[in-house]
């Protein structure tokens, strides 16, 4: 295939949260048998990202938003710093010295546009990568932040930072979860927020063109011609799992996020980067819904194909990967052709039925072991086919846990060559920002 050595001039990023290869490989079945293939997976190059962080050997989205956005391994927990801010230190926290800023930034420093997709609390972990500098990703909302470093605090929280901050107050485009964030108890009684504020009003007063939305009724009847920048936040935490959706939950899918979002972002001459995020792949396998987590894949899927359909390869390069992996494994000999998320044909030593997929840890235990009787119950009988079907864990941990193993990296368009063999998860921007002529290293275009 001839390589494409042309500038970039938008990029797309697509993060499937706690994504793993276990987890896309076992989607594919949902498509009708595993010989189906997600919308990435066609993508002519693949590579591994290394995930681990400067502390820890498993990740979490926090270091790793850091590293595929901003470019530099961290601290587990902290977003947007270098490693030489601890995690939740109420002083270091401040030192601007220490910050590192995200291939939005840069972006934007070209004259081109940026922004933020999730499922999630748009104040969540990974966007908050995006544009956000802080020792906690937990300090989301000012209560947290008293909550860790007292009252006479100068730290400015994360919802904070999205409104008014050096790159959250240009982002054209934020979509995703996360409402109660943003407003003061006494405003709005789920609030969350107890510093006397109303971010979601204060964007507004910025200017008339700012439009905030909230329903898929209001984003679909959104006049683009109005709109210069665009804040939608449909729950006021996370977005509902797609299986948990009607027609009365009235918010968008990813699919239909990223649709408006590149409608918005393709306005502007000189290009875009967009961070569009499947958030809650992670959530699901946390809590070993299994059921949950390849359905929220899927939906990712679609939003990739769907821009994959509104941008050329010519002149975009998109991006998939996935943060850290999970602690679920894709087992058991599995009959071709049969259900992923059902039993596996094949006694095992204790004559008890058992699934092909299962994990490591996590919350389920319980259900599955009988520990005075030191016996499995049959997992087949307890899986129902409900979305939030809990499936067997081996060892009992309050929160099922992500993995240590290499995630895979998709690209597609100019310089996707790049994105070949295995590399550290923080080498990712700096390939895509040498693709783009972003930043003020060696790019394609200084050569
Ligand atoms: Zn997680």
């Amino acid at each position: 295939m001839p390589k494409n050595n042309k500038m970039a001039k938008n990029v797309i990023m697509f993060l499937g949260d706690g994504m793993g290869i276990a987890t896309h490989s076992a989607a594919r079945n949902l498509l009708g048998d595993e010989e189906q293939s997600l919308s990435f997976e066609k993508f002519p190059y693949t590579g591994l990202s290394r995930t681990y962080n400067v502390n820890k050997i498993v990740s979490d989205s926090a270091s790793t938003a850091t590293a595929y956005l901003c470019g530099v391994k961290t601290n587990g927990g902290t977003i947007g710093v270098d490693a030489n801010i601890e995690r939740t230190d109420c002083n270091t926290t401040l030192n601007t010295k220490n910050y590192v800023h995200s291939i939005a930034k840069w972006a934007l420093d070209a004259g081109k546009s940026a922004g933020v997709v999730t499922t999630t609390r748009v104040t969540h972990a990974s966007p908050a990568g995006v544009y956000a500098h802080v020792a906690e990703r937990d300090w989301e909302n000012d209560s947290e932040v008293a909550a860790d470093c007292g009252n006479d605090n100068k730290i400015e929280d994360i919802a904070y930072q999205l409104i008014h901050g050096e790159v959250g107050s240009k982002l054209s485009v934020v979509m995703g979860g996360g409402k109660s964030y943003f407003v003061d108890k006494k405003f709005y009684k789920k609030g969350k927020r107890i510093d006397g504020r109303n971010l979601i009003d204060e964007y507004k007063a910025m200017s008339s063109k700012n439009a905030y939305v909230e329903t898929l009724d209001e984003l679909n009847r959104l006049n683009l011609n109005t709109t210069e920048r665009l804040l939608g936040l449909f729950k006021d935490s996370h977005m509902n799992y797609h299986l948990e959706t009607d027609a009365q939950t009235n918010q968008p899918t990813l699919e239909e996020m990223t649709r408006k979002a590149l409608e918005l972002l393709r306005r502007n001459d000189q290009g875009y980067f967009v961070f569009i995020e499947g958030g809650r792949i992670d959530q699901g396998h946390h809590k070993t819904y299994a059921r949950i987590a390849l359905d929220e894949t899927v939906e990712f899927s679609k939003a990739i194909q769907a821009a994959r359909e509104l941008t050329s390869e010519d002149d975009t390069l998109i991006v998939v990967t996935a943060d850290h992996s999970h602690a679920v494994s894709y087992s058991g000999y599995g009959t071709r052709g049969s259900d992923i998320l059902g039993g596996a044909p094949f006694t095992p030593n204790d004559k008890t039925p058992y699934m092909i997929l299962n994990y490591a840890n996590g919350p389920s235990f319980k259900i599955f072991y009988d520990v005075e009787k030191h016996e499995r119950h049959d997992p087949t009988k307890l899986i129902k086919g409900k979305p939030r079907d809990e499936y067997p864990a081996t060892l009992p941990l309050a929160s099922e846990t992500h993995g240590g193993d290499d995630v895979a990296v998709f690209a597609l368009g100019p310089w996707a060559h790049l994105f070949t063999g295995v590399y550290e998860q923080n080498t990712i921007p700096h390939m895509m920002a040498y693709a783009s002529c972003l930043g003020n290293r060696l790019t394609t275009c200084t050569q």
